[in-house]
C-alpha cells in the first residue's frame, strides 16, 4: 500500500504503514481527504486500545534509558530533527496543506519557521533553564540549612493535538518534552494523520531511540484511551468540550494536564493607531489560516472616528485576497478543514446577518471553488449581544464593532468566557501596556497580532475557558518536569526544637517561633534565643 505517492520524500512513511497495514485490520483505518479537493490523501491504521496503552508502555521502558542522556546529547537528536525537516520543507508544506486546506506559504510561515526556531531554543537552552537552582530560605539558612530544586521528567507524555497546526504544536511539544527528559506518544487530530505521522518519521531519521516518540492514530477513542493509560501528563490541545473530557478522565489516575482550549480573540483598535497597518493587520489576522486558529481576531472593536476608514482599508484588503487551493504560491486564503467547520461559519454569519449585521463582503461558500472553501467575510455593526461575538467561530470572518473611550473597548473586550490572545492597536505606547495589562488573556500585543505561538521563547496559554497551564517558554518547559527539593542541614549536630517529646517548654518555644522567627527579622528571632537554648537543652538531656 503506498498511501502517500503525491509526496516523494514520504518514503520511510509508506515503508512504516505497510507494515503497519499488514498487522492492522485493513478495514480499521481513518482516510485523509484534502479539504480542497475532495481527494484522498491517504489512509491510516486506527491503533486500538490495546494498542495504544502497549505504546505507553514501550515509552515508559524507553523513558528508564532516555532519561539517563545528557542535555547534550538530547539535543543532537533535536537538531537532527531540524535538518531533516530543512531537507525536506516544500514536501512537508504541501502535506500539512493537502491535510488542513492551508495554503502551502502558510504551512512554511506558521508552522515550519516557528517549529524550526523552536526546536533550536530548547535544543540549545534546556539545561539552561532546567539548571538546579538555590532557594533562598531566609532564617532556616541561619541554622545551617540550604535548599536546591533540581528537575526531574515525568516519564511518558501524551500529546493530543488538534488539527489547525497539525505539524508545529505537536512537534514543537515533543521536543520540549524530549529535551526535559520524558518519552512521547502522540495522538494526532483524525483530520490530518498522515502529518502526525510525518512527526515520527522525522524523529526515526534522526535516530532517536526507538519508542521514545511513537504515533497513536485514531479520533477521540483512541485519544481516551491515551489519557486512561494514564501517562504522566496529557498535553491537549482543541475544543472546551472535549477539554473537559480529557480533564475528567485524567482526574481518575491523577494525570496532570495542560489544556490549550478555545478563543474569541479582540483587536482593539484606537483612533491614534496607524490605520493603514491595523487594517492589514486584521485581515492577516482574521483570515490566515481561514481563521482556523485558536489566535484568530475574531472580534474587532475600533474606536468611532476610525472606524469608517479602517473599515474601508479592510474592505478593500479582504477584497484583493485571492482564495483558491493551498499547493498554489499565489493562494492567500484556502479551504478550510471540514464540513463541520464550515457549517459552524454560516450558522453564525447567519446569526449575524439575524441580528441585524452587515456583511460588507464574502458571506457565502466561494461558489467558483468545489472544495471546503468559505469567502473570507467582513461584517459591520456587530455588537457583543450577538450569539455569534460570543461563540468561537474559527472561520474566516471579520466581525467589526465599535467604542468610545478606553473603558468600553477594556469592557467589551473582556465580555467573554474565552482568554486567549487579544491586540491592542495605537500609537501612544503607554496606553497601549495600560490597556494590554487590563484584557483579561494569556498573551495580549500592541500593535501586533496573532504570531505569539511563534515565539517559542515566551509561555502560551489562555485565561477563563481558553485553557489551563501553559505550553512554551520556561513555564511551558516547567509544565514537562517536576521539581524536587533538596534540603540538606550542613551542621547536624543538635536535635530541632520542634521534635519530641513535646512539654510546657517546648510550647513557649512555638510560641517563640509563631511570635519572633515567623516574622523573618533576625533582630526579632534574637529576643527568644534564651528560650531556644532552654529547649535545646531539654531535649539534649
Ligand atoms: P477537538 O476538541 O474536537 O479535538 C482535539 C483532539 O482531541 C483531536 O485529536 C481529537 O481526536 C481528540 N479527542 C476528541 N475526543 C477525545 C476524547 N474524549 N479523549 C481524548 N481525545 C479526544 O478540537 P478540534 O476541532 O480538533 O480543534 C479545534 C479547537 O482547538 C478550537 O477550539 C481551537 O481554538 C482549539 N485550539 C486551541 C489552541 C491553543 O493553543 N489554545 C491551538 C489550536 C487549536
Amino acid at each position: 500500500m503506498n498511501i502517500v505517492t503525491n509526496f516523494p520524500f514520504c518514503d520511510i512513511l509508506n515503508q512504516k504503514m505497510d507494515a503497519v497495514a499488514k498487522e492492522a485490520d485493513q478495514t480499521n483505518e481513518i482516510v485523509s481527504y484534502n479539504p480542497a479537493t475532495g481527494a484522498e490523501v491517504g489512509r491510516v491504521p486506527i491503533t486500538s486500545p490495546e494498542d495504544v496503552r502497549t505504546a505507553v508502555e514501550r515509552a515508559r521502558t524507553a523513558f528508564q534509558s532516555w532519561k539517563k542522556t545528557s542535555f547534550a546529547e538530547r539535543a543532537v537528536y533535536i537538531m537532527k530533527a531540524r535538518e531533516m525537516i530543512l531537507s525536506q520543507i516544500d514536501e512537508i508544506a504541501h502535506l500539512i496543506s493537502a491535510e488542513s486546506g492551508k495554503p502551502f506559504g502558510e504551512a512554511i510561515s506558521m508552522e515550519i519557521a516557528p517549529v524550526l526556531d523552536l526546536l533550536q531554543y530548547f535544543a540549545r537552552n534546556t539545561e539552561k533553564l532546567l539548571r538546579p537552582a538555590r532557594v533562598g530560605i531566609g532564617l532556616y539558612a541561619l541554622l545551617g540549612r540550604s535548599s536546591r530544586i533540581v528537575y526531574h521528567p515525568l516519564g511518558v507524555v501524551g500529546i493530543i493535538p488538534a488539527w489547525n497546526y497539525p505539524f508545529s504544536i505537536p512537534l514543537g511539544e515533543a521536543a520540549m518534552a524530549l529535551m526535559a527528559g520524558n518519552t512521547v506518544v502522540i495522538k494526532p487530530s483524525e483530520l490530518t494523520p498522515l502529518t502526525g505521522l510525518k512527526i515520527e518519521e522525522i524523529f526515526e531519521k534522526a535516530g532517536l531511540p526507538a519508542n521514545c516518540v511513537q504515533i497513536a492514530s485514531g479520533a477521540g477513542e483512541t485519544g481516551a484511551a491515551l489519557v486512561d493509560a494514564a501517562p504522566g501528563k496529557i498535553m491537549f490541545t482543541g475544543s472546551v468540550a472535549t477539554g473537559k473530557k480529557i480533564a475528567t478522565a485524567a482526574a481518575q489516575n491523577l494525570t496532570s494536564v495542560v489544556l490549550e482550549l478555545g478563543g474569541k480573540d479582540p483587536m482593539i483598535v484606537f483612533a491614534d493607531a496607524n490605520l493603514e497597518l491595523a487594517a492589514g493587520a486584521a485581515v492577516w489576522g482574521a483570515f490566515c489560516n481561514s481563521g482556523q486558529s485558536c489566535s484568530s481576531v475574531e472580534r474587532l472593536y475600533v474606536q468611532e472616528g476610525a472606524a469608517e476608514e479602517l473599515t474601508r482599508k479592510i474592505i478593500e484588503k479582504t477584497r484583493q485576497l485571492k482564495q483558491d487551493t493551498g499547493y498554489k504560491e499565489t493562494t492567500s486564503v484556502g479551504a478550510m478543514s471540514s464540513e463541520r467547520q464550515i457549517a459552524i461559519v454560516e450558522d453564525h454569519v447567519e446569526d449575524f446577518r439575524a441580528a441585524g449585521a452587515k456583511i460588507e463582503t464574502g458571506g457565502r461558500r466561494n461558489p467558483s471553488l468545489e472544495g471546503l472553501f468559505y469567502e473570507p467575510t467582513v461584517i459591520t455593526n456587530a455588537s457583543n449581544d450577538m450569539r455569534a461575538m460570543q461563540e468561537e467561530t474559527f472561520g474566516p470572518t471579520l466581525p467589526i464593532a465599535t467604542f468610545a473611550t478606553e473603558e468600553d473597548a477594556i469592557r467589551l473586550a473582556n465580555d467573554s468566557e474565552f482568554g486567549l490572545t487579544a491586540s491592542v492597536w495605537t500609537r501612544d505606547h503607554a496606553k497601549g501596556q495600560r490597556v494590554a495589562e487590563q484584557i483579561e488573556a494569556g498573551s495580549v500585543c500592541v500593535n501586533e497580532v496573532l504570531y505569539t505561538h511563534g515565539i517559542g521563547q515566551t509561555p502560551w496559554g489562555g485565561f477563563k475557558n481558553s485553557g489551563r497551564g501553559r505550553t512554551h517558554g520556561r513555564e511551558g518547559l516547567m509544565e514537562l518536569v517536576q521539581p524536587q527539593h533538596i534540603h540538606v542541614n550542613r551542621i547536624a549536630l543538635l536535635p530541632d526544637a520542634w521534635w519530641m517529646p513535646y512539654s510546657p517548654t517546648a510550647v513557649m518555644t512555638f510560641r517563640g517561633f509563631a511570635r519572633y522567627f515567623a516574622t523573618g527579622s533576625v533582630l526579632q528571632t534574637a529576643r527568644m534565643l534564651p528560650q531556644l537554648l532552654k529547649r535545646i537543652k531539654e531535649l539534649w538531656k
